[in-house]
């Protein structure tokens, strides 16, 4: 059985996107510096395309927590690596992939805002709205796409995938 990936998001389209995202969270925090933390490892790229494009001061650190195997969601959200440092009276940015059910950034928001930030908001690259099982507040999002699995730009299939500079779906 051989697997291709189909085109959805192009590059440059998500390059594109990806400024206008920086510069409206400037726009929302014109003078503070900014906390961002990266959910390993599908955010990678997103994170550092968008920390570049982010006018200002910005810091970062990464965060991981388990996720798939496969394509499946298992509803069961692990922390595998916390951040490095705290988060008291900083603004927080938590920086992910894609946001599906909801689960992961529920957990991940609920773990983060008990560390006392200043306040504590949400950017992710791609969300699909029809598969959201809790209702978890994202401030800023790249792209609402339909129920199909993705993969490219830091998004894997079994760790495969992450590295195409394009975002596609999957094909069988
Ligand atoms: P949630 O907890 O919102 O259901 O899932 C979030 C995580 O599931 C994402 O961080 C990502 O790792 C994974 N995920 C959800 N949908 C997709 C998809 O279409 N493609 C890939 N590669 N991962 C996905």
């Amino acid at each position: 059985m051989s697997v291709t990936v189909s085109p959805l998001l192009a590059a440059d389209v998500i390059h594109a996107r990806i400024q206008a995202l920086a510069a409206e969270i400037r726009r929302d925090n014109p003078a503070g510096d900014l906390h961002f933390i990266g959910v390993l490892k599908g955010s990678v790229f997103f994170m550092t395309d968008l920390l570049r494009a982010m006018a200002g001061t910005v810091t970062m650190d990464f965060i991981a927590v388990s996720s798939y195997a496969g394509t499946k969601t298992t509803g069961e959200v692990r922390l595998l690596k916390d951040v490095d440092r705290g988060l008291q009276d900083r603004h927080v940015i938590i920086v992910e992939d894609i946001v599906d059910t909801g689960l992961t950034l529920n957990y991940l928001q609920e773990l983060l805002r008990a560390r006392g930030p200043r306040s504590l908001r949400t950017a992710c690259l791609l969300s699909k709205p029809s598969r959201r099982k809790v209702n978890v507040p994202v401030d800023y999002i790249g792209f609402e796409i339909e129920d199909r699995f993705v993969v490219g730009y830091g998004l894997d299939y079994d760790e495969r995938y992450r590295h195409l500079p394009y975002i596609g779906v999957l094909t069988s």
